[in-house]
């Protein structure tokens, strides 16, 4: 080993605290391999009986399997190959150079020599894999985070905050079937804009839009935390109300379209009001989510035929 050499390697972490000179005479058997970018050093499928310690370059750690790991990139100082070295198993990860990567490659039974030799080593290997779990534990919690954000994108309706019909598919029937066990009374709503293509006519696809994100924003404020609002199709709504009856639901829902129909919906310089008609089913203990919207739907579309601007009960 050259000079460079050995200052490279006295500079990694395994030797971090203590007299190298100790140890170096058990690097007899270790090897230099010099990487080209993009070759693999450690790949999952392979057993691997040496720890690297990196000299110079850059070596990208990727986790198999896992397309929301971020891969990680290892520098000069730092090793590769720990865990197969304590477990005896192959890597845990695939581990190639990024770019031209010069590495010393130590045999396990040498780095067990100078563990059994120094407790410096011992203890710095031991600080070696406590940081790589803590890496990967970070990584985990970064990955979580953003498969949450992902499911939130997936349930979440874009242009008014509210649920989507993808949610309410899988959130409906399961309060309902609360409800069934509960032998609690609920209430399906839906609810339709009248005469929305007006609204686009007149002020433009994108006032209909604040229109939409309005009306979404006044029933949110108006309805109870728990009851369920999801956007399920282009202008229409739907409400689930857990443990309400029908004359409450009745309530509950001529309030929303009275609401509606005063508040003003400002885009710009335009002030607008917009009416809904509503369709009220009551969610008994036999029927499916698909029975409560046909019936709610039958009497949305008799509030339409009867003028609009109205709520109609499920017969
Ligand atoms: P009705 O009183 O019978 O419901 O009349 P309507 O004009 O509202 O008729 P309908 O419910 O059939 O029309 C829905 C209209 O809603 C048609 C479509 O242009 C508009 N629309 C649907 N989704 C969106 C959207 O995301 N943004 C906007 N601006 N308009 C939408
Ligand atoms: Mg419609
Ligand atoms: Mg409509």
């Amino acid at each position: 080993m050259n000079v460079q050499d050995r200052v490279l390697t006295e500079q990694n972490s395994l030797f971090d605290g203590m007299d190298f000179s100790g140890v170096e005479y058990m690097l007899e058997r270790c090897t230099l391999r010099n990487l080209e970018a993009g070759e693999k050093l450690l790949q999952p499928e392979l057993a691997n009986s040496f720890l690297y310690l990196i000299l110079e370059g850059e070596l990208s750690v990727h986790l198999i399997g896992s397309a929301t790991l971020e891969h990680v990139s290892m520098f000069s100082g730092e090793c590769v190959g720990e865990i197969s070295l304590v477990d005896g198993k192959n890597p845990s990860a695939l581990v190639v150079a990024s770019k031209p990567t010069r590495v010393l490659a130590v045999p396990h039974d040498t780095v067990w020599s100078m563990v059994d030799q120094s407790h410096e080593v011992a203890r710095n290997l031991l600080a070696i894999i406590a940081g790589r779990m803590r890496n990967d534990n970070s990584a985990l919690i970064t990955a979580h985070t953003k498969r949450k954000q992902y499911e939130h994108q997936a349930t979440v309706d874009a242009l008014t905050g509210v649920h989507n019909r993808r949610w309410m598919n899988e959130a409906f029937p399961r309060v309902l079937h609360r409800c069934a066990l509960d032998h609690a009374d609920c209430a399906v709503i839906v609810i339709d804009i009248d005469h929305f293509k007006r609204v686009n006519d007149s002020y433009g696809h994108l006032v209909g839009d604040v229109a939409l994100k309005t009306l979404a924003g006044i029933m949110t404020a108006h309805l109870r935390p728990h009851d369920l609002l999801v956007r399920y199709g282009g202008e229409e709504f739907a409400i689930l109300l857990p443990d309400t009856g029908i004359e409450e639901s009745m309530v509950i829902a001529e309030r929303l379209r009275a609401v509606v129909a005063i508040s003003e919906i400002s885009s710009g310089d335009l002030r607008f009001r917009i009416t809904i008609s509503i369709g009220i089913a009551a969610a008994t203990q036999e029927g499916n989510l698909e029975d409560y919207f046909a019936e709610a739907d039958r009497a949305l579309y008799r509030a339409k035929e009867a003028g609009r601007n109205r709520v109609e009960l499920a017969t």
